[in-house]
């Protein structure tokens, strides 16, 4: 038994007790959490070294991704409940439903977050949506409701359709459970919680010191929480606003020309939310109440082509080991086209919405594919 101990003790002393993994671990070990609702938010920044190192500014991600539910939507899924609860709408153990009409990670972060405080959860979503997401909400057991992929002025679109199933069961007098219709895109629970833990988040982590913050836009509730809370709290209002915005999606248009290129008007079948790229989650063609409230604080858009996204995404990956979304990489493309704009040693912030392993059939398919020695100068083409 000494020898067992003695030996063990020789290996910790030598391998462990100075390495700096071991003490970075030790830091500042988080408090237990009662509930995996308490873990949402104070989310890690990690500083990008692969792109700080070969642009002239220092980049920095916010990664939304180690929300539990896998992105920063868990934040918005928690303050529509808790909104819900506080306005009499929901209550605990009843059991009352939250629906929602998303093929995204809004539905995937209602699932969890409901399950955790004991509600159900409906979600109407298109049926190409893909199988990773799917898979996912399945498991966490939500009731899937799958329909035809459609434009938001049809009926049976995934949206409307999530309202008329919450309809039909406050309609419903055999029942006590009640339920709501999150409406992530009209709900102003939305920015309000990045306004009240994102941006405060963010400025803490960064001593105060942004240079530019960027972000996608999908109901805009991110970037406009953020931005209002930088520039109309803390003051910082030359800390520069941007929107990275995929291929085919208005919002490009609309910050830096004023108008809004409505591709619905221009080719009346297709999906209203549907934007023509590979990126998923953000990129529209409609103005929504989280976008109209603060877009006055975003100063910029940068357009980045899908091709582009798809290999920084294989480069962060290599590089730096930071596995992401498609919307991230679209971010960290921004990043770079601005940090040739910027004074030397800025501070970009970055949002990492969400990890690669949620895109794995579609984005990362084609990522895969490039070759692990891609450079900066090949994802801008220059
Ligand atoms: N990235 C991903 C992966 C998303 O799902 C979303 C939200 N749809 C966004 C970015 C954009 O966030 P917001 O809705 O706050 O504009």
């Amino acid at each position: 038994l000494i020898t067992t101990s003695y030996t063990a003790y020789t290996v910790y002393e030598k391998y462990y007790k100075n390495s700096s993994k071991y003490n970075d671990i030790l830091e500042d070990p988080p408090k237990i959490k009662l509930g995996v609702d308490k873990l949402i938010g104070n989310t890690p920044m990690v500083r990008i070294n692969s792109l700080s190192k070969s642009t002239s500014c220092q980049i920095y991600a916010k990664l939304e991704l180690n929300n539990p539910a896998g992105s920063a939507k868990d934040r918005v899924a928690l303050n529509i409940i808790l909104t819900a609860e506080k306005n009499g709408q929901l209550t605990r153990g009843n059991p009352d439903w939250v629906f929602e009409g998303t093929s995204g990670s809004t539905g995937i972060s209602i699932a969890m977050i409901c399950n955790a405080l004991g509600y159900r959860s409906h979600i109407s979503l298109p049926d190409d949506t893909s199988i990773e997401k799917l898979s996912l909400l399945e498991s966490l057991g939500a009731v899937v409701n799958k329909v035809k992929p459609a434009s938001i002025v049809d009926p049976d679109q995934y949206v409307n359709a999530a309202k008329k199933a919450c309809e039909k069961l406050n309609n419903d007098t055999t029942t006590n459970s009640k339920g709501i219709f999150a409406d992530q895109f009209e709900n102003e629970a939305n920015w309000k919680v990045h306004f009240n833990s994102t941006g405060p988040e963010i400025y803490k982590q960064m001593n105060g010191k942004i240079d530019a913050f960027i972000a996608g836009c999908g109901t805009g509730g991110t970037i406009t929480g953020v931005a209002k809370y930088l520039k109309e709290v803390k003051g910082l209002n030359n800390c520069h606003v941007v929107l990275a915005d995929p291929q085919g999606s208005g919002f490009f248009n609309r910050i830096n020309y004023g108008v809004m290129y409505d591709s619905l008007e221009k080719e009346g079948t297709r999906r209203r939310h549907q934007v023509d790229t590979i990126i998923e989650g953000i990129g529209l063609n409609r103005i929504t109440r989280n976008f109209n409230h603060g877009e006055e604080n975003i100063d910029e858009s940068i357009r980045v082509t899908d091709d582009q996204a798809i290999k920084m995404a294989k480069f962060l990956s290599v590089n730096d080991g930071l596995f992401v979304g498609s919307s991230t990489a679209i971010n960290a493309v921004a990043a770079i086209k601005l940090a040739k704009k910027l004074p030397k040693d800025s501070r970009i912030v970055i949002i990492a919405c969400d990890s690669g392993s949620r895109h794995l059939s579609k984005f990362w398919k084609e990522a895969r594919a490039i070759d692990r020695n891609i450079t900066l100068k090949d994802i801008l083409g220059n």
